[in-house]
């Protein structure tokens, strides 16, 4: 049975009254892939009556309103993806669709869709609790760079007026609020929970910790921003980490540390949860998201590769929680047992399949660790970083009973599969279908430095054994390479660098990602400050549309639409000796001088 949208389906479950109600810029989609609808079946297991109001009309009170007062408290959330992110392309365009809405249309959520929510949600019920959470609320949470209005935003707390704000993954803090306020202890006076940070007065005691520049400091001082970052990264370890402080003029973000991560137990208490595992029967139209993860399987959460483009450490946080090969297998039965599934599951993976089943080794050392990563710039001594419990999970999903195919389509990391010899057999002997896709994201180690992934020495180790494996299996495979153009530290020359890079080893990209600073990383902090935080050194930071336009453009040599912007490249950075290997004989410059550009440094 699905959680109710409506006061009738809340009626027929005997509730004339909800404990919890959730606003969500998603459609609902009963599926632990998606962060609301989890939440709230983790609450109704609790014994919460628990609502959601999926997509509401923004544009008055009223469809905030339709589930009544809650007993406790709204939650929030724009998403599963910042509705900033979700609206837009990296080129700043509007964006017209959205895979999280039925027929994939666009304009069922706001711009920044938490602090319109919670803003009608007040005009609705003034003395009701708002609490925000979701990636949106998460990353914003403190003082931030915004690519979108091109400056520093104070922290989501204040621009929303939400009384508390959940960062990470929800299920202890939100269960530990909604039972203490069961209990009676008043919303106010609930300040010390993991994974929560309020805004307090700033003449107000608060528990000691570290301070963070203030807002008004970061929004006119880069160095200031930087020394932020820098002081923020080393408090990611729930196992050390302190509180921490951030002013906005004369009040005081708070944030407490992050909450401890779930152990297997309680992760497949999670996945066992009556999800009905479809979107709710009042839409009509599919629903791209659920179309694409309805057959999939999720293993674990967490990355410890701390790539700086990526969001997935800041918000699941570094520590991998698997769940155990039992729950996922019996999640598989459940599959199997529909009259849809036609034998086929399209994904077994997390952020980054082969890291289920991993974990820091040594608990003395984990309990004091700073690292952003367990990857780089070298893989951690203390890590254990086997693949066997991945490779014992595909065997054992592959054997229950009417599945006759297993794909892997989460993103693996290449430089752990050297270290993975089980997994690596699994994986290409059953499941990557001819292609492996992997994302080395450069292939010029200053720019791969910036970005902490293993650079172009490890790929083509990686490349060579995975031909090698391939061969001694007798399978004719070929791997799909991802990258990343216009990447905070990449210049033309570096890009051109790339795409020979490419057209030597015989690779073709299929898609290439034009960087986007999305709210919270460290290439957006780069991206802002020309700093990389870390060290303090300079960064070059390509900006203009029409720069990232050549970049990307350079590694897209095979399509003749893209010829005349790629020569366009080459000329600016004064590479067009590579214009024929490249685009071959008949690219051969004419006798014109080259013209160099700042982008070609
Ligand atoms: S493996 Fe190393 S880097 Fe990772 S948490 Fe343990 S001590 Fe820290």
């Amino acid at each position: 049975m699905f959680l109710p949208i409506t006061k009738d389906e809340a009626l027929k479950r005997g509730w004339d009254e909800l404990d919890v109600i959730f606003v969500t810029g998603d459609a609902y989609i009963d599926h632990p892939a998606f962060g609301v609808p989890l939440l709230a079946r983790w609450l109704e297991f609790h014994g919460f009556r628990v609502g959601i109001i999926p997509q509401p009309d923004w544009k008055s009170r009223e469809p905030f309103m339709v589930l009544g007062r809650p007993r406790l408290f709204f939650a929030v959330s724009a998403g599963a993806m910042d509705s900033m992110v979700s609206h837009y392309t990296p080129a700043r365009k509007l964006r017209h669709d959205d895979a999280y809405t039925p027929g994939n249309r666009h304009g069922a959520r706001p711009n920044r869709a938490t602090i319109i929510y919670t803003s009608r949600l007040k005009e609705a019920y003034k003395d009701v609790p708002v609490v925000i959470g979701g990636i949106e609320a998460s990353l914003r949470r403190f003082a931030h760079y915004d690519f979108w209005e091109d400056k520093v935003r104070r922290s989501i707390i204040f621009d929303a007026k939400a009384d508390l704000l959940l960062y990470g993954m929800g299920e202890r803090p939100i269960l530990e609020l909604a039972q203490r306020l069961r209990e009676g202890e008043p919303f106010g006076e609930i300040r010390d929970i993991r994974g929560t940070a309020y805004a307090a007065k700033g003449t107000e005691a608060c528990p000691g910790g570290v301070e963070l520049p203030s807002y008004e400091e970061l929004s006119s001082d880069r160095m200031k921003y930087a020394e932020a970052f820098r002081l923020l990264s080393g408090e990611q370890n729930p196992h050390c980490a302190r509180v921490v402080l951030q002013r906005h003029g004369g009040r005081l973000l708070v944030c407490n540390p992050p909450a401890m991560p779930l152990v297997e137990t309680e992760m497949d208490a999670v996945y066992a949860l009556p999800f009905t595992k479809a979107p709710h029967p009042s839409y009509r139209d599919p629903i791209p998201a659920y179309e694409q993860i309805k057959t999939s399987l999720t293993t674990h959460r967490g990355c410890f590769g701390g790539c700086a483009f990526c969001a997935i450490t800041h918000h699941q946080g570094r520590f991998i929680q698997s769940r155990s090969a039992a729950s996922v297998q019996q999640e598989v039965r459940r599959l199997a047992e529909q009259k849809w599934f036609r034998g086929s599951i399209s994904d077994v993976g997390g952020p980054t399949a082969n890291m289920y089943g991993l974990c820091c080794g040594d608990a003395s050392a984990r309990a004091v660790c700073r690292r952003e990563s367990c990857l780089y710039p070298r893989p951690c001594r203390h890590l254990v970083m086997n693949g066997r419990s991945a490779a014992e999970l595909l065997r054992k999903v592959r054997g229950v009973s009417g599945v006759r195919h297993v794909a892997v389509a989460s993103g693996v990391r290449y430089d752990l599969l050297a270290h993975q010899p089980d997994y690596l057999r699994e994986l290409l002997s059953h499941h990557v279908g001819g292609l492996l896709k992997v994302a080395p994201e450069h292939a010029v180690d200053k720019v791969t430095a910036l970005m902490r992934k293993p650079g172009r020495q490890a790929f083509v180790a990686f490349l060579e054994m995975f031909h090698r494996e391939s061969a001694r299996l007798e399978k004719r495979q070929h791997v799909v390479p991802y990258f990343i153009s216009g990447h905070p530290g990449t210049t033309l020359a570096d890009m051109v660098e790339l795409a020979l890079f490419l057209k030597r080893s015989g690779l073709r990209v299929e898609q290439v990602q034009d960087f986007t600073p999305t709210p919270g990383t460290l290439a957006t902090c780069m991206y802002h400050t020309g700093l990389d935080p870390l060290t303090g050194a300079a960064v070059y930071v390509p900006r203009g549309d029409r720069e990232k336009r050549l970049q990307k453009s350079l590694l897209l040599s095979h399509l003749p639409a893209e010829r005349a912007t790629i020569i366009q490249a080459l000329r600016e950075c004064g590479r067009e000796d590579a214009a024929v290997e490249l685009l071959g004989r008949s690219a051969a410059p004419a006798n014109s001088a080259p013209r160099k550009r700042p982008g070609g440094r």
